[in-house]
């Protein structure tokens, strides 16, 4: 069963983020395709009733485990209330409330919601409708787009178009209109890493700001370089210089929304507020594609007009999906009921005593730790983050490190033993693939 199911997926479903031939048993050392078939709060369940912790949150989307059955009832009534209707022309109450609910956790300061369906689709959103603003208040040439050194804000054309990461971008390079490249304030550069980036961005503005319609950053973590972390600091220099120059700050919070930083947005750290606020993966709780690009009434009110070239005109055909909007009020709800953020303290706090040790050994840099992330690079070849991410699953653990990147972005739900489970097999893997 378990062979039949791995061989017609490899024969039929190509794989995102895979170079296929990986897969293929023939090989040396092949990556296994796990065949999961149940999710079981923070476990994944396989075909032969193998259990998995999911020490990833399935990609950074799962914060209350799988087949919660909160959101599991919450989606159920809303399956047989509406399943989809378009969003032009019509409205429902889960997108009205998720819009209220979204906005008030801005202090109302970001007072519309524009939905897409991926991640990638809300960055768009955000370019577009940035590059949109600055065109109908008169200034279309601010159009130009800055992003900092490893940046990542997915991987549809125009989303590369601000992605620092090679492996992704450099195939469609003749493709993309690239941003300017700024550098990252990733704390590991030293204690005045927040500075040296605000200089290089204050340098960049001073010269460039009449064509740059904005900054896009993701606050606190650059998850996708490697869980690179900086200063809340930065955010704020950075907010200040897109004031004084009249750029618009995008905070991409896809992946560090949703309190995975300890607060509820990572940018509240800062005391600052975003032009833009794009969300996604853990809006719905992990269940369904949803995203949406948050932004302030006068941005909004320049697109408001008897012209409808001047409206902003662009679609997804499941932009605000009702399923979607009920799973991420479920979602919010959850946050409520059981005052997450405060439990997060204790587990995160819990997690990183089990992890911290690890940072004593020798070939450990770089222990770091924002709310429910957590990570630490390894000095060791190459081949090291495949033999990692092999010899976890063996010990029941899901986790990929990016590069010589282990990382911790477990579901918000582990118990005493998850956690413990979690770091021993972390740090007896460890030990077991530091050499070839
Ligand atoms: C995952 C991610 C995206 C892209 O989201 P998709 O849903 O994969 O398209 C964009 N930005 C950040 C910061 C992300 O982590």
């Amino acid at each position: 069963m378990q062979d039949s199911l791995l061989q017609r997926s490899l024969a039929a479903v190509w794989h995102p983020c895979t170079q296929m031939k990986q897969h293929d048993s023939a090989g040396q050392s092949p990556l296994p395709l796990l065949p999961i078939v149940r999710g079981e709060g923070p476990w994944l369940i396989g075909v032969d009733g193998q259990r998995w912790l999911d020490g990833i949150s399935s990609w950074w989307v799962n914060l209350f485990g799988h087949c919660n059955p909160r959101i599991n009832a919450a989606l159920r009534e809303q399956l047989e209330t509406l399943e989809h209707v378009l969003l032009a022309g019509c409205t429902h109450a889960p997108v009205v409330e998720l819009s209220e609910r979204l906005s008030a956790l801005t202090g109302g300061r970001l007072g519309h919601c524009f939905y897409g369906s991926d991640g990638a689709s809300a960055t768009e959103i955000a370019l577009k409708m940035s590059a949109h603003y600055w065109r109908n208040v008169g200034r279309p040439e601010k159009n130009r787009y800055l992003c900092l050194a490893g940046g990542y804000h997915g991987e549809t054309v125009g989303a590369l178009g601000v992605t620092d990461i090679a492996v992704f971008r450099d195939a469609y390079a003749p493709l993309i209109r690239a941003a300017t490249v700024l550098p990252s304030p990733d704390s590991r550069q030293g204690a005045d890493a927040s500075r040296i980036a605000a200089d290089a961005l204050a340098a960049h503005l001073e010269a460039h700001h009449a064509e740059t319609a904005a900054l896009i950053v993701e606050p606190l973590v650059q998850c996708a370089a490697g869980m690179a972390m900086h200063e809340p600091e930065y955010l704020r220099l950075a907010r200040k210089l897109c004031d004084r120059y009249e750029v618009h700050l995008i905070c991409d919070e896809i992946a560090v929304g949703f309190g995975r930083t300890g607060s509820f947005f990572a940018h509240e750290q800062a005391g600052i507020h975003p032009d833009f606020l794009c969300l996604s993966k853990g809006i719905t709780g992990g269940y369904l594609p949803l995203s949406v690009v948050m932004t302030r009434n006068a941005i909004y009110e320049a697109f408001y007009d008897d012209a409808t070239a001047r409206g902003f005109l662009h679609s997804h055909s499941y932009t605000g999906n009702p399923l979607a909007c009920r799973a991420a009020l479920a979602t919010l709800d959850i946050f409520e009921q059981d005052d997450v953020l405060a439990g997060n303290i204790e587990r995160g706090r819990h997690i990183d005593a089990r992890l911290r040790p690890l940072a004593d050994h020798p070939k450990v840099r770089h222990y770091r730790r924002r709310g429910m992330i957590f990570a630490f690079d390894i000095d060791s070849d190459p081949g090291f983050g495949r033999r990692y991410y092999r010899a976890a699953l063996k010990y029941g653990v899901l986790l990929r490190p990016i590069g010589n990147t282990v990382y911790l972005m477990p579901p918000y739900i582990l118990g005493d033993a998850e956690i413990e489970l979690l770091g021993r097999v972390a740090g007896e893997v460890l030990e077991e693939t530091l050499t070839p």
